[in-house]
């Protein structure tokens, strides 16, 4: 199997890979859902962040729990623990972040039956020397938590090899994005889709040599493929649980050459400083990196993040991507429509649950808009 297919592989069936992992391996897994969370901290520790990405199981038992009017991420993660499809976890990270996930945490805490549990409530505001202090603070808590939970010590040592290799991996999915970028035709959207799922899933020592493989690879096909003629999209939204979504923008003419997502650009952004104290060098990734909307930097900082994006990619237009009922986005998205808007770039707004909407309807919506793209 080559390097991309083992990727594919691993994000197609997440939970086997965990499975076979705790069968073979000594390696704890700590599940999370949001970017928030200090993975660094964890791979330090010696165990796997994994992180969780909803069901594509019926909703059942999670709704005893949870309104109908939570996202699909939530209620999905929720059904997935209580029906023991999760039951290779030692425990969950819960940061601080939505709504939706802070009320998850006390309801997982009571009822998921995991060994382990631990909140991160980090600052919602990023732009104080009170909210460094503070971010500073949780994630030396959070060490401490860690520590005494799995039984480990957290060195300096381990964390500065913890950064240093999330910095890596942060370092070659960015070469990778922008290979796509220049060279839409050599890899599929839909893989760089399977490669982000897999980065987020996998033991993270074991990612760092295959992405360096991937990477390689890509770089040996090399040069710059001739342009298509294909309109060139951006994706900006949350969380996104849909490869078929890639193939169908393709199918009506466009190409996803880039991302404002938090399980894309987002997840890889930023770098963590490799020298002084290594717990308070992820907190200043954290204060410096873009932002989602449950946290905030300032009243203008995505839009105009969004804004820099679409002139550095060159891209022809927007389609805003939420799962149904997702607050921060929803909230956000009147804003960063407006922005686009003065800036003369068309957009789409898809707002989904676990499934996409029927495929001939998404179709001939997606079929619309990209005629409409220069
Ligand atoms: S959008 Fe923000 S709050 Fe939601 S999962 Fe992503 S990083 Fe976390
Ligand atoms: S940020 Fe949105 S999608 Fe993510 S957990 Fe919260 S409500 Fe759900």
């Amino acid at each position: 199997m080559d390097t991309l297919e083992n990727l594919r592989a691993v994000a197609q069936d997440p939970y086997g890979y965990a499975r076979n992992i705790q069968a073979t391996e000594s390696k704890p897994i700590l599940g999370y859902f949001c970017s928030y969370t200090p993975e660094e901290i964890i791979t330090a520790a010696g165990a796997i962040p994994f992180r969780l990405f909803g069901t594509r199981e019926d909703i059942s038992r999670a709704d005893a729990h949870l309104q109908s009017y939570c996202c699909s991420l939530v209620r999905g993660g929720l059904e997935d623990a209580l029906t023991g499809r999760l039951n290779f976890l030692k425990g969950a990270v819960f940061p601080h972040t939505c709504d939706s996930i802070q009320r998850l945490s006390d309801i997982w805490r009571l009822n998921a039956g995991m060994a382990l549990h631990f909140d991160a409530v980090l600052p919602v505001k990023l732009t104080t020397e009170s909210a460094r202090n503070y971010m500073i603070a949780v994630l030396n808590d959070f060490r401490s938590e860690l520590e005494q939970g799995l039984g480990v010590t957290i060195s300096d040592e381990a964390l500065y090899k913890a950064n240093h290799t999330c910095n890596r991996i942060r370092e070659l999915l960015g070469h990778i994005y922008a290979f796509r970028s220049q060279n839409p035709s050599q890899l599929k959207g839909s893989d760089i889709y399977y490669i982000m799922k897999a980065a987020m899933v996998m033991d993270r020592e074991v990612l760092v040599e295959q992405l360096a493989h991937l990477w390689a690879d890509l770089r040996e096909k090399g040069g710059e493929a001739p342009p298509t003629d294909r309109k060139r999209v951006l994706l900006s939204g949350g969380i996104c649980t849909l490869p078929d979504i890639y193939t169908l923008i393709e199918d009506a003419g466009g190409e996803v050459v880039w991302d404002d997502l938090c399980t894309g650009t987002r997840y890889f952004e930023g770098e963590v400083r490799e020298t002084g104290d290594p717990v308070e060098a992820i907190a200043e990734r954290y204060l410096s990196r873009m932002v989602c909307p449950a946290k905030h930097k300032g009243m203008s900082v995505r839009g105009e993040h969004l804004s820099r994006l679409v002139r550095e990619q060159q891209i022809g237009g927007v389609i805003f991507l939420f799962l149904k009922f997702c607050e921060p986005h929803g909230f956000d998205y009147p804003y960063l429509k407006a922005c686009m808007d003065r800036a003369g770039v068309p957009t789409l707004l898809l707002e989904v649950e676990e499934q996409l909407p029927a495929e001939g309807q998404l179709r001939t919506r997606f079929e619309t808009f990209i005629d409409m793209l220069e």
